[in-house]
């Protein structure tokens, strides 16, 4: 059936009054690769899934449904339920949206497939994609009465195609602003649904900044519902605040929950009742289509996500910008006000110095990561040092002087990338990783110094400045021969998200307390540096309407201290990729423990590089 053919059925066929909830309880199942709890879906687990979800059902005359929904509370499993829905019972073409066509495509194989097999009446409706043309591909699922396209949000062609009654809009605040010129995502993607009047359109996401989270400003739009749950003293209803959780001593296990009615404490073993009587209210008025929902962490099922584990969360992030921004976003489901007006200020930075010797690695720092800025005269060298937390220590800030087309200047640079710096325990540790920027003049050459130091932890990295990328992201085979094909021992290119790096690290640099995400720099460091450090400020731009923040460098300033310390700290997020990220501190707080055992030789002819000729200008 042609997808016009089915907008005009969608008008007259009428579809059996089953909702989301109902066929997810008769007819889903969890896997127990995909879930903690594998078996029989229910909704009485989640109580606070069956209105959204229902609003999703063919009986409800809602057409947008919004979820602004911490993490760990079932708002994907909700999502795949109205995707079986869909499949199973009321079929139509269905455009399922991902931030990127490279997520779409990690949601289709891994998420899509295991949906589908692991639910036997969808695995009937569904060909395998293995078999030839079963019309299933990774982009595209046909069923009966149906298909189900999958893209990104940063692909126009993906979002214009062809008309969809459903469509599902996932992690909506991680989509661009503006999608190839074309403009705004959800409305390109919304535009597809106008011609069904039975359209159903429902975005997810955690919310980001304030200002800038879509999610919010669809919640806000919407009648803005709340889950209210009984108190277990008195009765009294009301939705779960974060300021009501109390906990004594630091201590997460003491964490109670204080009714904003009767005063009464209670513990969270009370959950399973109070989620069970609780509704969704409506704060304001409706249009009768737009139906919007939050919810925290604080109503995670038990065996999820406990108050305890909040608090927890909540002591390790709160001294740190960063962090607490993100516990408020995934944890509490609300946007983050960031602080525009202030900028970091260069003098107040000199102020903060400490007395520690450059060079020499302080006893908390448990690994070293180099970053390198090729100008078109000379390389800029900052060499950090990190501590659990990312805590942070410059060690040294070096200018070499020279030509980067010719290979003394990186045989000069290998001294430091090959230095044994001496930590306070009296081992000696090398650097982890060394970050080098290959987007200036000289990529050929930073390929070739990385694939030539490869074992000594060398990357090429090549920044983006557009939001919302990953700190660090998967690395890219660059080196061709002369024939044009990828060698084998090729260098690497790690593209480096700089702007959510910079975000991070002046949201650092405005704090003064050593710790968490703290940045030390030693007495020595000087005004020039902290000059370069703050050469950026972020600024607010509007793009189509909306409002967009952009990291801009102050005219004919020099801002290397800046960018070099960002490629360091590309450099520990690539640490993360090599590391299992909940326990790396721990492992590298055991190397050095231990010493390093694995500890790489340094190649004969770096042993006799140059260390005199050296520039240091600070
Ligand atoms: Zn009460």
């Amino acid at each position: 059936m042609s997808v016009w053919r089915a907008a005009f059925m969608d008008g007259l066929k009428p579809e059996p009054a089953l909702t989301v909830s109902e066929w997810a309880d008769s007819n889903r199942r969890l896997s127990s690769k995909a879930s903690a709890e594998p078996g029989p879906w229910r909704t009485n687990r989640t109580p606070y899934l069956r209105e959204p979800m229902d609003c999703l059902s063919s009986t409800s005359t809602v057409q947008r449904v919004v979820m602004m929904f911490a993490a760990q509370t079932g708002k994907t499993e909700s999502g795949a339920n109205w995707l079986g829905y869909v499949i199973d019972h009321a079929p139509g073409p269905m455009l399922l949206v991902q931030p990127t066509v490279e997520m779409a495509k990690r949601l289709s194989k891994q998420r899509l497939e295991s949906l589908v097999t692991e639910t036997p009446c969808l695995a009937a409706k569904i060909a395998p994609s293995r078999s030839r043309d079963s019309g299933n591909t990774m982009f595209a699922k046909e069923f009966p009465g149906g298909m189900m396209l999958l893209t990104g949000a940063n692909s126009a062609t993906g979002l214009r195609s062809t008309p969809c009654r459903y469509i599902f809009m996932d992690e909506v605040d991680a989509f661009p602003a503006d999608v190839d010129g074309e403009g705004d995502p959800v409305s390109l993607a919304e535009k597809r649904a106008t011609t069904f009047a039975r359209r159903k359109i429902l975005l997810t996401s955690t919310p980001t900044v304030k200002d800038f989270s879509r999610i919010e400003a669809e919640y806000e739009r919407s009648d803005q519902r709340r889950f209210y749950v009984p108190c277990p003293s008195c009765g009294g209803m009301q939705w779960l605040k974060w300021a009501q959780l109390k906990w004594e001593n630091n201590d997460p296990a003491t964490a109670v929950y204080e009714c904003e009615h009767c005063n009464e404490r209670f513990a969270e073993i009370h959950k399973p009742a109070m989620l069970r009587g609780g509704e969704w209210r409506a704060t304001a008025p409706s249009d009768g289509k737009t139906a919007g929902f939050q919810l925290s962490g604080l109503y995670s099922p038990l065996g999820w996500l406990s108050w305890a584990d909040m608090v927890d969360d909540f002591l390790r992030a709160k001294a740190d910008a960063p962090m607490l921004k993100s516990f408020v976003n995934t944890r509490l489901a609300e946007t983050w006000e960031e602080d525009f007006a202030s900028k970091v200020n260069a003098d107040a930075l000199l102020q903060r110095c400490e007395v520690y010797n450059p060079g020499r690695i302080p006893a908390n720092a448990l690994a070293v990561t180099i970053g390198v800025d090729v100008q078109d005269n000379r390389l800029a060298v900052s060499v950090w040092a990190w501590g659990r937390e990312e805590e942070g220590w410059l060690i040294d800030h070096q200018e070499i002087y020279g030509d980067p087309s010719g290979a003394e200047l990186w045989k000069q640079l290998d001294v430091l990338v090959l230095n044994d710096w001496e930590h306070d325990n009296g081992r000696m540790m090398r650097a982890d990783v060394t970050a080098i920027d290959s987007g200036g003049h000289f990529t050929s050459e930073v390929y070739q110094y990385a694939r030539e130091r490869q074992a000594q932890g060398v990357v090429a990295i090549k920044g983006q400045s557009q939001r919302n990328k990953p700190p660090i992201g998967k690395g890219s085979k660059v080196d061709l021969n002369a024939n044009g094909r990828t060698l084998k021992r090729g260098a690497v290119v790690y593209p480096v998200g700089s702007d959510t790096i910079k975000t991070t690290l002046f949201g650092r640099l405005k704090h003064n307390n050593p710790g968490p995400g703290y940045l030390h720099f030693h007495a020595q460091t000087g005004a020039e540096y902290f000059e370069q450090l703050t050469a950026e400020k972020q600024v607010l731009r509007y793009v189509k309407g909306f409002p967009v923040r952009e990291w801009v460098k102050k005219s004919s300033a020099r801002n290397e201290a800046l960018d070099t310390l960002v490629y360091a700290y590309a450099g520990l997020a690539r640490l993360y990729q090599r590391y299992d990220r909940r326990t790396i501190w721990d492992q590298l707080a055991a190397r050095l423990e231990q010493g390093d055992k694995t500890k790489r030789k340094a190649p004969l002819r770096s042993k006799q590089a140059p260390a005199a000729s050296f520039t240091s200008s600070w």
